[in-house]
């Protein structure tokens, strides 16, 4: 069996898992290449159906095509998609592109306050009518237990702390040191009632893997991902405030995965365009301890 068909089965058992355990089980969709990744796996681990409801916690900074590509797959792949924001925040203009917070307290706001508001239920949650084609607001929305998120351990430092099933407690907060082990494949799904699950099945994919992957499966992305024409492209993507393209001259699929072989990449992160992790110094350790993705 190669490489990418092992990384494949086992995160399609990890997804299959985690729907046999968790009754109340979400996924996140960032948009980006990981989380559409997982989205695929999803639908080849239920023969074209995704079982569960997609998540987006949607910042109101997000680039326009990031958008245009979520409501256009969520529509062809017929998927629940659930959209969460922290309105009050927006509202307030607590956020850094009005001036008023930092990066760190902006993101607090607007991905980590978000995020626990939309899986609790206690925020607004939208939902997409696939008649209408139009979001609605979700009435009395259920709290979701078990939630599969795409980040991948080579990503940077603090994800490398993460295991396929990973605990939260009913704050949404992380307790790196107490985390159960996970030896030989057995994966601790029975947690207390109220522990909140956050389940990686990719934390063994690099970006290269990532990439072969979707050559291998023609899985359509994001433009963002590929030169057109200003020889810059996005390795990964956010809000438009904060992240920024490197140069590059690929423009397809093939091309990044060979401009991924030679290396020109090894020694920057992928995320070095992603202002804020600068600010969390570096890694991302303090906001996802707080519930960041
Ligand atoms: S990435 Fe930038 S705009 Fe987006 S939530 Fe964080 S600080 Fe705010």
């Amino acid at each position: 069996m190669d490489h990418l068909t092992k990384l494949e089965n086992k995160s399609i058992h990890i997804i299959r898992e985690a729907y046999s355990q968790f009754k109340d089980l979400g996924m996140l969709w960032s948009i980006g290449k990981d989380s559409t990744v997982l989205v695929w796996l999803t639908r080849k681990a239920f023969y074209g159906h995704i079982p569960f409801p997609l998540i987006h916690v949607d910042t109101n900074y997000k680039i326009k095509e990031m958008i245009e590509y979520r409501d256009r797959f969520a529509r062809e792949w017929n998927i629940d998609m659930i959209v969460g924001q922290n309105e009050d925040a927006l509202a307030k203009k607590l956020t850094f592109p009005d001036g008023n917070v930092s990066r760190i307290e902006c993101c607090r706001n607007l991905k980590s306050q978000a995020l626990k508001d939309t899986l609790s239920g206690t925020g607004k949650r939208y939902r997409l009518n696939q008649d209408t084609g139009e979001y609605e607001l979700e009435e009395n929305p259920k709290p979701f237990t078990g939630v599969i998120v795409g980040v991948r351990a080579d990503e940077e430092g603090s994800r490398s702390k993460e295991r396929y099933f990973s605990p939260r407690d009913k704050q949404n907060d992380w307790n790196i040191g107490e985390q159960p082990p996970e030896f030989w494949n057995y994966y601790k799904t029975d947690f207390a009632p109220g522990t909140h699950v956050r389940i990686h099945p990719l934390l063994d994919w690099t970006e290269l893997d990532i990439w072969e992957y979707i050559q291998r499966e023609n899985i359509p992305v994001v433009s963002l991902y590929f030169n057109q024409g200003n020889n810059k492209r996005y390795r990964s993507l956010g809000c438009w405030p904060c992240t920024s393209p490197v140069d590059s001259e690929s423009r397809t699929v093939d091309d990044i995965v060979k401009e991924l072989k030679t290396g020109k990449f090894a020694n920057i992160a992928e995320r070095s365009g992603r202002e804020q992790d600068k600010e969390d110094g570096g890694g991302l350790e303090e906001l996802r301890k707080d519930g960041y993705m």
